[in-house]
C-alpha cells in the first residue's frame, strides 16, 4: 500500500512525485511510455514570467526556482524574455508582473537593437524584459528528474498503463493497470495530461476538456546569438536560444480527437510562416537550417484555464490538467503545490479559479 500513487511522469508527475519523496510519502509514478513519455519531452521548452495573469506569473515563478533548485545546469539556461509587441497587447502581463512583485523593464524599439543588434523592431513596438526566464532543454530535464526521482526512492512503474480508478465511498481505492495489477494507495495525482479523460472515463467520470496538437521547431543558426528568449506578440511566434539553434516556432495548433504523438511532419504552412516571422525579427547569421520538428498534444479547457484541485465527489484524488501550450513553465508547481495540500494541509482557494468543479459533467 503506497501513500501516494502519481499517474503519469510528465512534468507534472514528476515534480509531483518529488515532492512527496523529499515529504517522506511512500510514492509510486506509474507511466505508461516511461517517464517524459507524453508531451514534456515535446515541449518547445520556454519559461517565462510574462504571463497574463497574476496566478500564472506567480506559478511560473515558483517552477523556475523548482527547477533551478533541483535540477542542474545541463537542462536549463538563465536567458531572460523579451517580449515584443504593441504596447497595449503587453500591458495586462505588465500589470501582473507588478502585482507579483517581479521586476521588469520596457524598451522601446531602438533601445531593444542598441542591446540586442541582431533584433529587427519596428519602431511602434516596445519590449518588455524579464530576468529569471529560462531555455529548458525539455529531454535532458526528463532524463535528470527520472535519476532524481530513483534516487529519491520513488518507484518507477514504467511501460504499464493506468486504466481506471477503482472508486468506492467517494474514495478512489486503487488504479488498475493494464498488466491486470492494482496499485492501492491512500492518495492519487492524476497527471496524465491529454490522456486524463480517457482514464477518467473508464472510471465513469467525465470531463470536459479539449486537446489540440502543438508544433515546434528547433532551428540551426551556425553559430551562437546573444540574444534572450523572446516572444513576438506581434507575429505571434516564441523562440529561446540553446547553443546555435533557437527552439519555437508559431502560436498555431491542430485540433485533435485523441493525444497525437506521431513523429509525421508539421503542416509545412506552420514551419514557413514561423520561419519568414522569425527572418523579419532577426537578423541571422546564415539561413536557419531545420535540424529537428516537434509535435504533440496539448489539453486545453473552455475558458482557457487549468484544471487544479480534488476531483469532485473524490476525497483523496486529485487533478492537474488543461495546462495549454504553457503546462511545462507551471506544471513544476503545480506538481509541488498539490502535494503540499495532501500533506502539509496548504489551503488551494487562493486557486478557485482553476477549480475543477467547472469542468466535471
Ligand atoms: C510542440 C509543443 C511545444 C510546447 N512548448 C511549451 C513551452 O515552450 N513552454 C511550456 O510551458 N509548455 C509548452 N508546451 C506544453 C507542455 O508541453 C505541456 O503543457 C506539458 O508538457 C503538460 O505536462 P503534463 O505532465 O501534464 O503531461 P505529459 O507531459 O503529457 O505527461 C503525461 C504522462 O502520462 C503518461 N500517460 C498517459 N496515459 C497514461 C496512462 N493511462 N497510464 C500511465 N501513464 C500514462 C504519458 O506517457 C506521459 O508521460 C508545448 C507543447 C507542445 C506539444
Amino acid at each position: 500500500m503506497y501513500d501516494l500513487a502519481v499517474l503519469g511522469g510528465g512534468i507534472v508527475g514528476c515534480f509531483s512525485a518529488l515532492r512527496a519523496a523529499e515529504l517522506g510519502l511512500k510514492t509510486v509514478l506509474i507511466d505508461e511510455r516511461g517517464v517524459f513519455g507524453g508531451a514534456s519531452a515535446r515541449s518547445a521548452g520556454v519559461f517565462t514570467v510574462q504571463l497574463d495573469s497574476p496566478l500564472d506569473v506567480e506559478l511560473t515563478a515558483k517552477s523556475i526556482e523548482l527547477v533551478k533548485t533541483y535540477i542542474a545546469g545541463t537542462a536549463w539556461q538563465e536567458t531572460g524574455f523579451l517580449q515584443i509587441g504593441k504596447e497595449h497587447a503587453l500591458r495586462e502581463s505588465m500589470e501582473s508582473l507588478g502585482k507579483c512583485g517581479i521586476k521588469y523593464e520596457v524598451l522601446n524599439n531602438e533601445e531593444i537593437m542598441d542591446r540586442w543588434p541582431e533584433f529587427v523592431v519596428e519602431p511602434e513596438l516596445i519590449g518588455v524584459y524579464t530576468h529569471p526566464d529560462l531555455s529548458v532543454e525539455p529531454k535532458i530535464l526528463g532524463r535528470e528528474l527520472r535519476a532524481l526521482l530513483i534516487e529519491r526512492g520513488v518507484n518507477l512503474i514504467e511501460g504499464v498503463r493506468a486504466t481506471k480508478l477503482e472508486i468506492s465511498s467517494r474514495e478512489a481505492k486503487a488504479v488498475a493497470l493494464s498488466d491486470s495489477s492494482r496499485i492501492a494507495a491512500n492518495y492519487f495525482i492524476l497527471a496524465t495530461g491529454p490522456w486524463t479523460r480517457e482514464i477518467l472515463h473508464n472510471s465513469q467520470i467525465e470531463v470536459e476538456t479539449f486537446l489540440l496538437t502543438c508544433f515546434a521547431y528547433r532551428l540551426d543558426l551556425g553559430r551562437e546569438l546573444n540574444i534572450p528568449s523572446f516572444s513576438d506578440e506581434y507575429l505571434h511566434t516564441y523562440w529561446r536560444p540553446w547553443g546555435t539553434t533557437l527552439v519555437g516556432g508559431r502560436y498555431d495548433a491542430e485540433f485533435a480527437e485523441s493525444p497525437d504523438l506521431s513523429d509525421s511532419q508539421p503542416p509545412s504552412k506552420s514551419l514557413r510562416l514561423a520561419l519568414k516571422f522569425l527572418l523579419r525579427r532577426l537578423k541571422t547569421p546564415s539561413p536557419p537550417v531545420l535540424v529537428e520538428y516537434m509535435r504533440g498534444p496539448c489539453t486545453f479547457t473552455n475558458d482557457g484555464m487549468p484544471i487544479f484541485g480534488s476531483i469532485p465527489h473524490l476525497v483523496n484524488a486529485f487533478i492537474i490538467d488543461g495546462l495549454g501550450g504553457y503546462g511545462l513553465m507551471r506544471g513544476p508547481a503545480l506538481g509541488y503545490l498539490t502535494v503540499d495540500a495532501i500533506v502539509l494541509n496548504h489551503e488551494l482557494d487562493k486557486y478557485s479559479a482553476y477549480s475543477p468543479v467547472r469542468v466535471f459533467r
